[in-house]
């Protein structure tokens, strides 16, 4: 195991760790980033962001992410990939952190902000067609399924943007709401209402997805009247949310039982000194990019003023 010593490190790159990654470097903190496993976030992943203020025309997820990394690194962040797989968090001021389980990195300071990962269903037909025709990601998957039929199962914003985003490539996407209402908010449901090509089914559950090498069909079940119907499509989508990449911290940080890091009030500092949580890792009721980069923000600020208390 390699060893190394930094002052401040920062764990994830989406917009939480690029605005930590930005405060941090120009404060002379002379941050080491380590991306994980999904360089520049969510948000590489999505297409429009219409809602990230300073943007009139709106810009692309993966766009936005490359110019924060640019940023960052322009004020000298020595920017890694690397994944961290280990933490030790029992010692201040020498918070031990593994790399990809090979390389052990001592921090004064660590920013967390790994972010949080798409859920699935939990079938095991779900799991045995993962990337052959099922997909937690419209948007990077959508394209293969131009002019075929597909389903999505959600109700909230991201299941609405998604089938949406589908419908103008696909001939007819099918909505699986497991209630009898959307939990989206009312401008998302009435764009997927007023898309002709989408049909909305409500109280209908996943039972099995279907298909030997590739999805041909989804066999769902009317949770009022028990009804079994099976809805030939090629594509399978889950929109359901998202749980916190936190688990490595378990040990030594407060989470919440849906796993968030717990952070104290109107700061980033987490139950263990010189730790800080910036992000959707600590953030289930927001979790936008911009609620990320302001608390990315507060963690440099935090790390800084713990940093010079120490002096
Ligand atoms: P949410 O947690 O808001 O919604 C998850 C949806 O999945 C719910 O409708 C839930 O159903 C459903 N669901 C959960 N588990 C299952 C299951 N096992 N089977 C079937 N359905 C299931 O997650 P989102 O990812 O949609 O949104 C997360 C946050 O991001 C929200 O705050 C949202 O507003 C925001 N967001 C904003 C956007 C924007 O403003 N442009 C775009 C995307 C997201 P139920 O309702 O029954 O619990």
């Amino acid at each position: 195991m390699t060893q190394e010593q930094v002052e401040v490190l920062i764990l994830g790159s989406g917009p939480a760790g690029y605005t930590a990654a930005i405060y941090a470097a120009r404060a002379g903190l002379t941050p080491v980033m380590y991306q994980g496993g999904q360089p520049g976030g969510q948000l590489t992943i999505t297409n429009d962001v219409e809602n990230f203020p300073g943007y009139p025309d709106g810009i692309q997820g993966p766009e936005m992410m490359e110019d924060l990394r640019k940023q960052a690194e322009r004020f000298g962040l020595d920017n890694r990939y690397g994944m961290a797989t280990g933490v030790d968090f029992s010692t201040p001021l020498s918070h031990k952190v593994i790399i990809d389980e090979k390389h052990e990195i001592t921090a004064k300071v660590v920013i967390i902000s790994t972010g949080a990962s798409a859920k699935w269903l939990g079938l095991p037909s779900e799991q045995r067609l993962n990337g052959m025709g099922v997909s937690a990601c419209a948007v990077c998957d959508g394209f293969f399924y131009r002019g075929q039929d597909v389903a999505i199962v959600g109700a909230g914003d991201t299941a609405c943007e998604e089938a949406h985003y589908l419908s103008k490539l696909c001939r007819k996407v099918t909505m699986l709401v497991r209630r009898d209402e959307f939990r989206a908010s009312v401008i998302m449901q009435k764009r997927v209402m007023h898309t002709p090509n989408i049909e909305i089914m409500f109280n209908t559950e996943t039972v099995e997805v279907l298909g030997e090498h590739g999805v041909d069909s989804v066999k769902v079940k009317n949770t009022v009247s028990g009804e079994e119907t099976i809805i030939p499509v090629t594509g399978f989508f889950v929109a359901i949310g998202h749980e916190p990449n936190t688990g490595i911290f378990k040990d030594f940080l407060e989470l919440d039982e849906a796993g968030y890091i717990i952070v104290e009030k109107g700061s980033t500092k987490t139950n263990i000194e010189g730790v800080f949580a910036s992000g959707d890792a600590q953030d289930k009721i927001y979790r936008q990019a911009i609620t990320a980069a302001g608390t990315g923000c507060m963690a440099a600020l935090d790390a800084e003023r713990y940093l010079a208390e120490q002096e």
